[in-house]
């Protein structure tokens, strides 16, 4: 067989089969059964694939149909439902998958160590240097949740956690929603209310100019906005920071604060008290409630320190 195609005796052949296959006489979408549901089963002898001329527009085979091979008969079946009874197989075939899902969302609350009702037991506390004893014990580890175990840990100081308060499936990304990393950080670290001085606050850099900064993490405020695309709502996130001075920035951000190590998969989220050394650019000079604030834009962290 040679590489190289003769085209013009290709469509030379083309307009041939297209002749011949207008002499030929279909037996075209005849009734052959109608049952109870309504479900009525038509038959036919032309081929679907080529409607009937023996060719299909493709190199290989020479443009002959495969189905019917250039015949253009090809014996079918189908059947057509009634909307009333294609709304009965919708709705089991929604069943179905629905069954599927659930059994799949079974399968990997199984294989990651959650119990079937979604929930698991945080241990909290510096876990590093128990590690192997905690995987002895048939704990598991993720970045997000740490180390955890399927059932309370007598001697270790451990919090339940049930995933479906905050997520809808559990699934392959699912410790990464932004609900689930937020309640896990809430349960690790619960909210220490320090007192700052309003008034000491004022504006810090020039408008536009970017940089480093090294701020403490004093508050963060979720809040819904209109959602950019026109659809639904957005989820965005105030951060509130204040340098050694006492100065009070501010990033905005539909993200999270995290930092993303280089070495290993490790993601490490700032909590309220974390040191955050950040790169960002002043976006405004703000005055909110008589309080001086320095609004930061397109943060990205370089290093978030804990004081153990
Ligand atoms: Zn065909």
């Amino acid at each position: 067989m040679s590489i190289f195609y003769n085209y013009d005796a290709m469509t030379q052949r083309a307009i041939y089969r297209r002749k011949e296959a207008e002499k030929k006489t279909f037996q075209d979408g005849k009734l052959i059964k109608t049952d109870k549901n309504g479900t009525r089963t038509y038959e036919s002898n032309r081929c679907p694939k080529c409607s009937g001329s023996g060719d299909y527009p493709s190199m290989l085979d020479d443009g002959i149909c495969w189905k019917c091979s250039g015949s253009g008969y090809y014996w079918h079946t189908w059947k057509e439902y009634t909307p009333e009874y294609r709304a009965i197989l919708d709705a089991r075939a929604a069943a179905r998958r629905e069954k599927q899902r659930l059994d799949g969302q079974a399968e990997w609350l199984e294989k990651f160590g959650f119990t079937p009702d979604g929930e698991c037991w945080i241990i909290l506390g510096n876990t590093y240097s128990i590690k192997d004893a905690l995987k002895a014990n048939g704990c598991k580890f993720n970045p997000v949740l740490g180390w955890y175990s399927r059932e309370e840990m007598p001697g270790y100081p451990c919090e339940k956690f049930c995933l479906f308060d905050f997520i809808e499936v559990a699934e392959r990304d699912c410790y990464h929603t932004r609900a689930v990393v937020k309640a896990v950080e809430a349960i690790k670290n619960p909210p220490k209310n320090e007192a700052t001085p309003a008034n000491v606050s004022s504006w810090q850099g020039e408008v536009k100019q970017r940089r480093d900064w090294t701020l403490k993490l004093m508050r963060s405020v979720d809040f819904d906005v209109p959602s950019f695309s026109g659809f639904g709502m957005d989820s965005m996130t105030i951060y509130i920071m204040q340098d050694e001075a006492g100065n009070i920035f501010t990033w905005k951000t539909s993200g999270c604060m995290m930092w993303k190590k280089m070495e290993g998969t490790e993601l490490a989220f700032a909590h309220e008290g974390d040191t955050v050394t950040l790169a960002g650019t002043v976006k405004a000079h703000e005055d909110y409630k008589g309080t001086k604030q320095t609004a930061l834009t397109r943060c990205t962290v370089k290093e978030i320190k804990r004081d153990e």
